[in-house]
């Protein structure tokens, strides 16, 4: 085990004397002497993001790294506490976004345009001629999409797969929903045909298989579990026999990559049983593993996300920092996702102890990050955390978890 890259977990596991004051048993939820923490927390960590404006209101759009990200936190924030000013400065951000984003070949959800397309849209729905400009907007993106020459890879973070994020969200969040369903088979159709072109060129034993920068990457940011949750969670655009034949075979296929230790290798042919974060390793295969579980209703998925559970436990701590994409907020997310599919108690009572490491934000970490303040690397991803698991049954990863 590699414990240059973790601390010792220092907290005790579940039991009903160290879940006391964190787990309130009889509605399986947040004890509210744990919730006042976490409030007081996010307070705490709001106005640092606020007072630090200036050095977060740079020339990067994206969710990932930019501006568009943290006014997704501040959105949030401002809907669970009914708290306009938040509501107002996140709207008028996200509109800024969609208008400097200039880059057409960036077109993701979590690095491109389609993220503050997507998220303006929600924003602004009540303004139905608004909206309907920016969902046009965010159509028009699938030209390149679907374009079979155009050289665009399939993964959540820079690919197709990020474009299917977008999609999807608007049509959760907008009622009625505002895309076409026939526009989004073609585009999970045209994810399906790249990895069973891609797999058969390179012999791969899965039906479906994706390479990025020239490697087959497994997590969800660059790899297959990414593409795999995101064509999983549009099953309804999918054939039947696009289930049966390549996402359930892709599923046992990955499966079987799983250490023994309960982690995931970070691509393939590698076979180094080090990270643990949710770009790479265990902590972002329990969305889809549950998800695969109470699709295919096969008892070995989830024991596959309940075995990442114990490994991002022991080896979760990261020292590399707190962030959502590779930090120990986004290894809580792995334990939301297990609580969600089991409803055991452990799994909430870890992600609060996640959470509660996060309290010292900054003073665990050995290496700092290059955007601090943005939703994937930094505060704002912290914050965003901290306030989604008070709503235990309802928390979401952005833009993983539709
Ligand atoms: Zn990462």
């Amino acid at each position: 085990m590699d414990s240059t890259r973790h601390y010792k977990n220092p907290y005790e596991d579940y039991s009903t004397s160290t879940g006391c004051n964190i787990i309130k048993t009889d509605t399986n939820t947040i004890h509210d002497a744990f919730k006042s923490s976490l409030t007081s927390e996010v307070n705490k960590y709001i106005k640092i993001l606020k007072e630090n404006e200036k050095k977060w209101l740079n020339d990067d759009y994206s969710v990932y790294t930019g501006q568009a990200g943290i006014a997704w936190t501040l959105y949030y924030y401002g809907k669970y506490y009914n708290d306009h000013e938040y509501i107002n400065m996140a709207t008028e951000i996200l509109q800024k976004c969609v208008t400097k984003f200039k880059s057409k070949h960036n077109i993701t959800f979590l690095t491109g345009v389609t993220g503050s397309l997507a998220l303006s849209a929600v924003v602004l729905q009540q303004n139905k001629e608004k909206v309907e400009q920016l969902i046009l907007k965010l159509k028009s993106l699938s030209t390149n999409i679907l374009e079979k020459h155009s050289n665009l890879p399939d993964e959540l973070l820079y690919g197709r797969a990020g474009y299917l994020a977008g999609l999807l969200y608007v049509n959760a969040n907008i009622s009625p929903a505002p895309i076409e369903a026939d526009l989004i088979k073609k585009v999970v159709s045209s994810i399906i045909n790249s990895g069973i072109s891609y797999a058969s060129s390179n012999r791969s034993q899965s039906p479906l298989m994706y390479a990025w920068h020239d490697k087959e990457y497994i997590g969800p940011a660059h790899g297959l579990a990414g593409i795999l949750y995101l064509l999983l969670q549009a099953r309804q655009y999918l054939t039947q026999e696009q289930i049966d034949n390549y996402i359930k075979p892709s599923l046992y296929f990955l499966q079987k990559l799983q250490f023994s230790s309960g982690n995931f290798p970070s691509s393939m042919g590698n076979s180094s049983d080090k990270l643990i974060q949710w770009c790479h390793g265990a902590p972002g295969m329990p969305a889809l593993f549950c998800l695969a579980y109470k699709v295919f209703e096969d008892d070995e998925f989830l024991q596959t996300a309940i075995q990442c559970g114990e490994v991002i436990w022991k080896r979760g701590l990261l020292k590399k920092g707190y962030s959502i994409c590779h930090g120990v907020a986004g290894n809580g997310y792995g334990f939301m996702h297990l609580f969600q599919q089991t409803k055991d108690i452990k799994y909430l009572y870890r992600a609060c102890k996640f959470a509660e490491w996060c309290f010292n934000y900054g003073s665990h970490q050995n290496l700092l990050p290059d955007r601090p303040f943005s939703l994937f690397e930094g505060l704002a991803g912290v914050i965003y955390f901290l306030l989604d698991i008070q709503q235990p049954y309802l928390t979401k990863f952005p833009s993983y978890d539709i």
